[in-house]
């Protein structure tokens, strides 16, 4: 299915029609305009106030993967340290990617359906002395949302170098303190709670990261470092893509003049419904309520249907849902009320699909 009547999927989130059409014009050539420069600074400007943050950001085309494996290329030397704190499918991943790139890594792991703990990453930090910690804030394979802010904390008191943390399915969903939290790498991409095409990522980088950065010099389509003085020098590393980022305009545009106080409470009415229905028709949250993220939740696929067949009925119902990755897939799925789609009336809508197809009505 290519649209879906009631669209509740974790990402790709609904494209509100605005966004849509600020993608439609026919844009020049980015590198001779300067009105692609200021247009940049704008959308900068926009996911400052979003990301709570005063770091310059890199805007690159591609959609959130492309910063998480640029910011982890861009910072770090074969034999690096990185610690990967670990409580879902991307905590680990990026673990994983992080070796790929040549880094000693070591986990801290958590379950999957439990948010991390400050003393098991504290005692790693010690033991380790890592020159960078990876945490995410939303898990969304599991629905959960890290406590990343203690993790700051602990990065802080320990000084260590770089703390990296993905915000893809957090950002404009729920408060991300980038600056507070001591966050050196805040990852965001389009598709999730902004609600625009997936085709960008952008990545809010500290001024000791960009130290680092200077120092690694790493080349390549994902690096940030071009990134560093691409607005001061108007030079881009390939040809952005004008449209994604008036669309990302517009989608933070959305957002902000919403305000982001009543986006948050948006979504945490949407999440509280959404569990609220749950709970009434008997499906099982996949982690504790506690541990449960605003902008997605997470349930067990019930005992009396098979994930496939779930998922076809829900369809053939008009609603689209998503299903889950890794150890998690055939075994969990998901209610993606983020963005466009943190709005009740809209999960109440899915929520009835649901309870009519599981048939307890
Ligand atoms: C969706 C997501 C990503 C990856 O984003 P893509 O849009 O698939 O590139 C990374 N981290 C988290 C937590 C996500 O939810």
């Amino acid at each position: 299915m290519i649209e879906y009547d009631i669209p509740l999927c974790p990402g790709p989130t609904h494209v509100p029609e605005s966004v849509r059409q600020a993608y439609l014009r026919d844009y020049a050539s980015p590198d001779q305009e300067p009105e692609y420069a200021e247009l940049y600074a704008e959308v900068q400007g926009q996911l400052q106030q979003i990301l709570a943050t005063k770091n310059r950001l890199a805007i690159m085309t591609g959609e959130g993967m492309i910063g998480l494996w640029g910011a982890l290329k861009s910072c770090l030397c074969p034999g690096d340290r990185v610690l990967a704190v670990s409580s879902g499918v991307f905590g680990h991943g990026i673990g994983e990617m992080a070796r790929a790139v040549g880094a000693r890594v070591e986990f801290v792991e958590f379950p999957y359906h439990e948010v991390l703990r400050p003393e098991p990453v504290e005692q790693a930090i010690r033991r380790f002395s890592p020159k960078m910690v990876t945490a995410v804030h939303c898990e969304t394979p599991s629905g959960t949302l890290n406590p990343v802010h203690l993790v700051g904390q602990l990065v802080h008191q320990h000084a260590v170098p770089l703390f990296y943390v993905d915000a893809v399915a957090s950002a404009a969903a729920t408060p991300v303190q980038t600056d507070a939290w001591g966050i050196d790498l805040c990852l965001v991409g389009n598709q999730k709670a902004l609600s625009a095409p997936p085709d960008l990522a952008a990545v809010a980088v500290s001024d000791r990261a960009w130290d680092v950065i200077r120092e690694v010099r790493y080349t390549g389509y994902d690096a940030l470092l071009p990134f560093d003085e691409a607005l001061q020098r108007r030079w881009f590393p390939y040809t952005p893509a004008w449209a994604s980022l008036a669309a990302l305009n517009q989608a933070a545009r959305l957002v902000l003049k919403e305000g982001l106080e009543s986006v948050y409470r948006r979504h945490r009415e949407a999440a509280g419904i959404c569990r609220e229905r749950a709970r009434d028709m008997g499906l099982e949250l996949f982690c504790d309520e506690a541990a449960a993220s605003p902008s997605v939740t997470a349930l067990r696929v019930p005992d009396t249907m098979a994930w496939d067949t779930l998922r076809a009925r829900l369809a053939d119902q008009g609603l689209g849902v998503g299903g889950s990755l890794g150890p998690l897939a055939d075994k969990v799925f998901r209610i993606g009320h983020m963005g466009s789609q943190a709005r009740v009336e809209l999960v109440q809508r899915g929520m009835d699909v649901i309870e009519r197809v599981l048939g307890t009505r």
